[in-house]
């Protein structure tokens, strides 16, 4: 059975102990120790990292009374100094104690007990009861849990009998039976809980909630705490500061300026396409005048196949014959037709692409289809130039 060090204390961080067994599996080699105060996977905390005998700590798993230690490779001897990846373990704590803040807050203010909670590599999220939280609810609940933080209420860990934790005022009842480890916050909470948390909500430094999404009738709440939510800042503190240089102005003006930017794109949009409009009609008319034998057929060196579409149905308002457009940065192709023409360009399409390498399709008055190659492209122009008829 190995001593659990990590239910007493959250802040040993180096000890000396014995190797007690190895075992390879299939994954590779584990060691059980006499004492450990590596966390295992588990309530939705990760496992922590760190050393053996220098050697790197992949994994923790806990197996009935023993914690299972995954290793690169099996330490030599039975001696072993072990050392745990404290970064890691500390953000660890900041978050799951946030967490029994978060929970503890959210249940006092709004009735909304948390029905799963997950510590994840970038945030940390727990679900509640309620379909919906408002804004201004969030807003509360944050400052409440910050104002929490602040007034330091310290955070303790004893085991008890499952008669006494009956007897507890617990948020949730416990998941095991027997011994039952109390994580207590003084005067906020009782919670029945395996996990390392930090000695008193002073520890957790600040909290931020970021976001929440509906979850099957529940909510699910972002959040992160500590170090997390400084880093948050700092990334967004960046792209403040990207968005400053680049729109030069200071932080409080960009959005008026992104408002600003978004009206004159939409104005420039607007009269873009009205002088495309012009531009086809001029490259229609200078088409039309060309001596043509049944078809109209044209190669442009760049031109989205959009406008190729909007130029080809702009011809077949002008002219009987069937419209062949090609783009050749793209290697694309359009064929229309103004309706009383009896063959379907998106079958005849279907049918002969594949030939070419090509794949498109479309209406029986306007199809288009693009290659893998310009000469694909090209050959299959001249198939459709002789053969569309
Ligand atoms: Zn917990």
């Amino acid at each position: 059975m190995t001593i659990r060090m990590y239910y007493h204390s959250s802040y040993v961080t180096e000890w000396e102990t014995k190797i007690t067994n190895s075992l390879k599996r299939d994954d590779g080699w584990y060691v059980q120790l006499e004492q450990s105060a590596f966390y295992p996977h588990g309530g939705g905390q990760p496992c922590d990292t760190g050393t053996i005998n220098g050697i790197p700590v992949l994994d923790v798993i806990s197996e009935e009374d023993e914690v299972l230690h995954k290793v690169e490779r099996l330490p030599e001897g039975i001696a072993a100094s072990c050392k745990i990846d404290w970064e890691r373990r500390f953000d660890h704590m900041q978050q799951h104690s946030g967490q029994h803040l978060l929970s503890a807050v959210c249940l006092r203010l709004f009735d909304a007990l948390t029905l799963s909670f997950h510590l994840g590599m970038e945030s940390a999220t727990i679900d509640v009861d309620k379909p919906e939280l408002t804004l201004e609810q969030l807003s509360h609940l944050e400052r409440e849990v910050n104002k929490t933080i602040y007034d330091n209420h310290p955070i303790s860990s004893y085991m008890v009998s499952e008669e006494e934790a009956s007897r507890l005022p617990l948020a949730k009842p416990p998941k095991v039976s027997g011994n039952v480890r109390i994580v207590e916050i003084e005067s906020v909470e009782y919670n029945a809980c395996g996990g390392t948390h930090v000695s008193s909500t002073g520890g957790i430094g600040m909290i931020k909630l970021l976001r929440t999404e509906k979850m099957k009738g529940n909510t699910r709440i972002s959040f992160k705490c500590g170090s997390r939510a400084l880093m948050e800042f700092n990334d967004c503190m960046g792209i403040l500061g990207t968005l400053s240089s680049k729109f030069n102005t200071g932080k409080e003006d960009i959005v008026a300026r992104i408002e600003k930017w978004e009206q004159e794109q939409k104005q420039l949009q607007t009269e873009l396409a009205a002088l495309k409009e012009q531009n086809d009609s001029f490259i229609a008319r200078d088409l039309l005048d060309r001596p043509g034998d049944g078809l109209i057929a044209h190669q442009f060196e760049n031109k989205p196949v959009k406008d190729l579409q909007s130029l080809a149905i702009k011809l077949t308002t002008l002219t009987n014959d069937p419209v062949l457009l090609a783009d050749l940065a793209d290697s694309k192709l359009v064929l229309a037709h103004s309706g009383p023409y009896e063959r379907s360009c998106g079958a005849f399409f279907k049918e002969h692409l594949g030939s070419y390498g090509g794949k498109g399709g479309g209406s029986s008055t306007l199809a288009q289809a693009g290659f893998g190659s310009l000469n694909e492209a090209l050959a299959f122009y001249e198939f459709v130039k002789t053969n569309f008829r």
